[in-house]
């Protein structure tokens, strides 16, 4: 029987992640899953929520959390295992991947991402356009890269950390668990957990 990939999330995310299980898995019937929107269609693809999906009678299923939110997808992650769906990586044909790489499930690799050699990334992983992840990094579960991120070499980056469009970590620098780098930002210095940082050099972001 055909497998069946739910792609979960039907917004932005999801509409840039869809196109290329589409290239991965050619022979895979793939929808949406969405429990905010109404059951339609998007990109001609089927929309439905995860009752839905888990009603399909298709034996070999796979989800994708295509969606930006960390704390969302780590939710989601934990309901699939639970419901002991396996998670799928999505992976541009594009990506250049070096020696010696490990990365958790259900991580999403969009177009132009490298990830050179001796690197170490937990689950869910979100690495956006043109991010790039250099030598001997260590990345822990549910971090999230925007477009153009530039991760240098021995950085290591705590859970559910975020690092912005563009954003510069300088070779050896600690990202803290649930730390945001702003947009643009040069990190130059370690950030702490919770922390958001921002500018160049980045500093604590103090808001009024
Ligand atoms: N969503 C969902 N289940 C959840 C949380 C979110 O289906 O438990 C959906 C939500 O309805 C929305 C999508 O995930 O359609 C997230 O879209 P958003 O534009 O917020 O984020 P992005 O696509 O940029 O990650």
């Amino acid at each position: 029987m055909t497998r069946l990939i739910g792609i979960y999330g039907a917004s932005g995310c999801g509409r840039g992640i869809m196109p290329l299980l589409r290239e991965q898995y050619p022979e895979a019937e793939l929808l949406f899953i969405d429990d905010g929107q109404a059951p339609g269609r998007v990109n001609g693809q089927d929309i439905v929520d995860w009752r839905g999906f888990l009603d399909r009678d298709h034996k070999d299923k796979a989800v994708s959390i295509a969606i930006g939110a960390s704390r969302i997808r780590q939710v989601l992650a934990e309901k699939c295992a639970l419901a002991a769906i396996p998670l799928i990586e999505a992976r541009a044909a594009s990506v250049v991947q070096m020696d010696e790489v490990i990365i958790g499930d259900g991580a999403c690799l969009s177009p132009f991402v490298t990830l050179t050699s001796n690197i170490s990334i937990g689950r869910c992983f979100h690495a956006n356009l043109y991010s790039y992840v250099e030598h001997d990094c260590l990345i822990a579960d549910y971090v999230t890269f925007a477009p153009g991120a530039k991760v240098n070499g021995n950085v290591a980056i705590g859970e559910h950390a975020y690092i912005g469009s563009g954003a510069i970590l300088r070779q050896g620098v600690t990202i803290g668990a649930g730390a945001t780098v702003g947009m643009g930002a040069v990190v130059t210095r370690n950030v702490l957990p919770g922390e958001t940082v921002v500018g160049n050099p980045a500093r604590p972001l103090i808001k009024d």
